[in-house]
């Protein structure tokens, strides 16, 4: 009896340790997860390039990422890289004030309708670049004819949506971003999302318009700040979110009327959703800022911090599945898609 009581004991005492060894190990999981930083620096564009080249875009189930990464495996030799060689590294901007979409069109003849996609391999992500618009028509054309032969270095699939609020109405960047992603994937089936500020143009191609396994920000610095991160949880300018990724946080807010707070909102939704933020190194992710004085339509918005104090009570009910709009038009002009909306009007 004294044999089988103790022997029973042992493996009581034993289960126990196993136990206390296993809680002890998920409680160390839990506490670095929640005390690492929310913000981090992708170490080398190098690593980059095996990080991303299997990348299983999130949202797909376990098969379909093992039957797209043997699909991948038989097209090895046809699939883009992560970096391509024709790449340049920092290039000089084009600024060419006697500009005009025309000329613009005919300098690149190989986009149409705003898309382009590489002859020689398969691109890894199809990515749609967003540009919220009012009024900025020279920083758009500056823009564009910057960005199309910068991302045809990059390789990329890509499609241009210029997202253009009607009317007068205080300008709400983060609505119509949520308008553009909305619309375009009506269009095609997007892998990757780059959110970007019509006034601000990249100044080296190995920043790459891919989209990453957390949601990265692509604006390290800028000309007019000495090219230091504005602050740190800075998630503003140009940002790059998987379709995936835009969907979990329900996008922007809405309620963003005039300037500012709309990204720190976005940051608060994805750090909430247990996303972090990634970026670039700071030589590379650098970007040129067009000059212009606050528009009359973009006024300062006050009610920012009091919106982003509610942020993580609302995110769930405030965002794409709440975004209301009246599409005017859909232009399929030969550098990008134009689209018109009415987003309504601001309460305040
Ligand atoms: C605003 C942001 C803006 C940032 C940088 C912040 O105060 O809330 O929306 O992007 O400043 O200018």
């Amino acid at each position: 009896m004294m044999g089988l009581g103790s022997t029973i004991g042992n493996f009581f005492s034993r289960k126990g340790l196993l136990l206390s060894i296993a809680v002890c190990l998920i409680a160390i999981g839990w506490v670095s997860f929640y005390l690492r930083d929310s913000t981090y620096f992708i170490p080398t564009y190098k690593a980059l390039d095996n990080f991303s080249r299997y990348l299983p875009l999130d949202g797909r189930s376990e098969d379909e990422t093992t039957s797209s990464v043997e699909q991948i495996v038989q097209e090895e030799s046809n699939v883009c890289p992560a970096l391509s060689p024709y790449l340049k590294g920092a290039i000089p901007l084009s600024f060419d004030p006697s500009l005009n979409l025309e000329e613009l069109h005919k300098k690149y003849p190989n986009v149409d309708n705003g898309r382009y996609h590489p002859d020689s391999c398969r691109a890894q992500q199809r990515v749609a670049i967003l540009i919220p618009h009012r009024n900025r028509e020279k920083h758009l054309l500056y823009l564009l004819d910057n960005l199309h032969p910068f991302l045809q270095r990059q390789q990329l699939d890509y499609g241009i949506y210029v997202i253009h609020q009607a009317g007068d109405e205080k300008f709400n960047r983060a609505k119509l971003l949520n308008v553009g992603y909305i619309e375009a994937l009506k269009e095609e089936k997007w892998d990757c999302f780059i959110l970007h500020d019509v006034d601000l143009v990249p100044e080296n191609d190995f920043n790459t318009y891919l989209c990453d396994t957390e949601p990265k920000h692509l604006v390290v610095g800028r000309n007019i700040t000495g090219y230091k991160l504005r602050y740190k949880g800075y998630f503003g300018g140009v940002t790059a979110m998987t379709t995936n990724q835009f969907a979990k946080v329900n996008g922007y807010s809405n309620n963003y009327w005039g300037w500012g707070g709309e990204d720190d909102d976005l940051r608060i939704r994805v750090t909430y959703n247990k996303m972090m933020v990634v970026r670039p190194p700071q030589e590379i992710a650098r970007y040129t800022m067009l000059f212009h004085t606050r528009d009359s339509g973009n006024t300062e918005n006050r009610r920012r911090l009091e919106l982003l104090k509610e942020a993580s009570k609302v995110w769930k009910t405030d965002g794409l599945n709440s975004c209301t709009y009246q599409l005017l038009s859909v232009e399929h002009k030969p550098l990008y898609l134009n689209i018109t909306v009415d987003i309504g009007k601001a309460p305040y």
